[in-house]
């Protein structure tokens, strides 16, 4: 190694240490650092850099990004006067549901806490636009370090952690801390090192994602095929989402998997015929940058904290079954818990047993209700049977309406109407079901 590449150095000691730079660790350290924290944020790749998504923001991510930016996205943040995040970029209206012979364009709720407003970002933009903001916000950022291993505090029986050694190259570098966030996203090394266990035999999902060219880069809507075909006509398991990027679109395919119903698709062969399925109506140019990835859904680990650590984003979980969202839920999560900090501080217990109560109480019953729709979704013939039920009829714009609010968790325990008091009732019976009977008998969010 010379010197021109050599890492940025890393602090000796810090008072919080975060790791991984995704939408969770970057908004950890924002969160964190405008409080008047020491937060150190650490990256294994240097930024900007490239994380396999479908780009989507729903409004629940806006409305996250809207708080963690300290005002409207679109402009300058109040905290740190950078540029808005969301400034110039799309601006959708809502979800175009295809399949069955029919589609449905479904305009987001009227909601008093989410905004009729979702986008689409590059992730390579706006993780650098987060992790930038979060060193506005005054955290130390530091890329080119990969975390190799977590250390105990020596008379510690309950897991405290006191440092967390990196490599880049040949060097090795130990960070001492009195807080520790992971958010190290789907492949979580040191959460793993820490007993965090993805339990892979629940509802999980397995996308792909490209990007084209279309003259229709500003389409107002997500679009989503829930019936996909090969050039056969043969029904293929998964489904296709196009969200458009302005200057072109982010095209991918995924479908769920469990343990008893492994999702037997190559996803990325799939997405080349869901591209040329839709190249007609979209003018598409070839699909670049094929890339596949796994996502963690539905909260499926079994412990996310514990005396002075804790997990955000997709380390926890943290992504909806129903639509493969987690950018929203890794900067609430994050967002959460910089909030819950001070009362950690005070408990003997710290975030052991406050974090996965948090969670449990945020995301619980949704994310079991989720949890339990998406594994029905991977029996096989059930959405061919009761897909065209809601694509077709007079019916059709308020089942899908319905269907887009409870893809999108769209509901807060305020909402009074029908539609979210049947969902919110349904959660809390999913949820009880699972403390009765969980398939892997161990607790989520444990
Ligand atoms: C194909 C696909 C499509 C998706 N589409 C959408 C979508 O449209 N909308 C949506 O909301 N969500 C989507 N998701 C989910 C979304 O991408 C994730 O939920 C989100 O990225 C989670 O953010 P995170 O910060 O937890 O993790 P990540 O974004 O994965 O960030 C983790 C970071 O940690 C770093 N890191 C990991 N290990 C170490 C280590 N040991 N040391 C140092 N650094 C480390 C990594 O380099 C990375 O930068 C999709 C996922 C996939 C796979």
């Amino acid at each position: 190694m010379n010197a021109s590449t050599l890492p940025a150095p890393l602090p000796t000691s810090c008072d919080l240490l975060v790791i991984g730079a995704g939408p969770a660790g970057a908004a950890t350290a924002a969160a964190a650092a405008l409080t008047g924290t020491d937060v150190t944020l650490v990256d294994m790749q240097d930024f900007p850099r490239d994380k396999t998504c479908g780009d989507g923001l729903t409004p629940r991510a806006v409305h996250a990004l809207t708080r963690l930016w300290g005002g409207d996205p679109t402009l300058p943040s109040p905290h740190t006067g950078d540029v808005g995040i969301l400034a110039g970029r799309p601006e959708i209206r809502g979800l175009a549901l295809h399949g069955f012979g029919g589609s449905v364009h479904s305009p987001w709720p009227e909601h008093p806490a989410f905004p009729p407003r979702g986008s689409a970002v590059p992730r390579t933009d706006l993780d650098d636009a987060l992790v930038r903001f979060a060193a506005s916000c005054g955290a130390q950022v530091v890329t080119g370090w990969k975390a190799v291993e977590v250390h105990h505090a020596a008379a510690s029986t309950a897991g405290i952690v006191d440092a967390v050694t990196f490599r880049a190259g040949r060097q090795t570098h130990t960070v001492t801390c009195r807080t520790l966030v992971l958010a190290e996203g789907v492949r979580s090394g040191i959460a793993r090192q820490l007993g965090v266990t993805w339990l892979r035999g629940l509802v999980h999902g397995i996308a792909a994602r490209s990007y084209c060219t279309t003259p229709r880069g500003n389409d107002p809507w997500i679009h989503s095929h829930l019936e996909l075909r090969d050039a056969a006509g043969t029904a293929q398991p998964g489904y296709g989402w196009i969200f458009p990027l302005g200057d072109g679109v982010n095209l991918g395919c995924g479908a769920l998997s469990t343990s008893t119903r492994p999702a037997k698709v190559n996803v990325r062969k799939l997405l080349g015929e869901y591209a040329d399925l839709v190249r007609p109506e979209w003018d598409l140019g070839t699909p670049t940058q094929v890339a596949s990835a796994l996502l963690p859904m539905g909260g499926a680990v079994t412990r996310v904290a514990g005396v002075n650590w804790a997990t955000v984003g997709d380390t926890a979980a943290l992504v909806n079954p129903l639509n493969g969202e987690g950018i929203d839920y890794a900067l609430e999560s994050a967002q959460d818990l910089v909030a819950l900090l001070p009362d950690a501080v005070r408990s003997p217990d710290g975030l052991r047993h406050l974090w996965p109560a948090h969670l449990r109480e945020q995301y619980g019953d949704a994310f079991s209700l989720a949890r339990r729709l998406a594994t029905l979704l991977t029996m096989p013939g059930l959405l061919a049977a009761v897909g065209p039920l809601g694509f077709r009829g007079p019916t059709a714009p308020v089942v899908m309406g319905a269907a887009t609010r409870l893809m999108g968790n769209l509901v807060t325990p305020d909402d009074r109407d029908l539609t979210a008091r049947a969902w919110l009732a349904a959660g809390k019976l999913s949820a009880a079901h699972d403390r009765f009977w969980h398939e892997d008998s161990r607790p989520l969010f444990g």
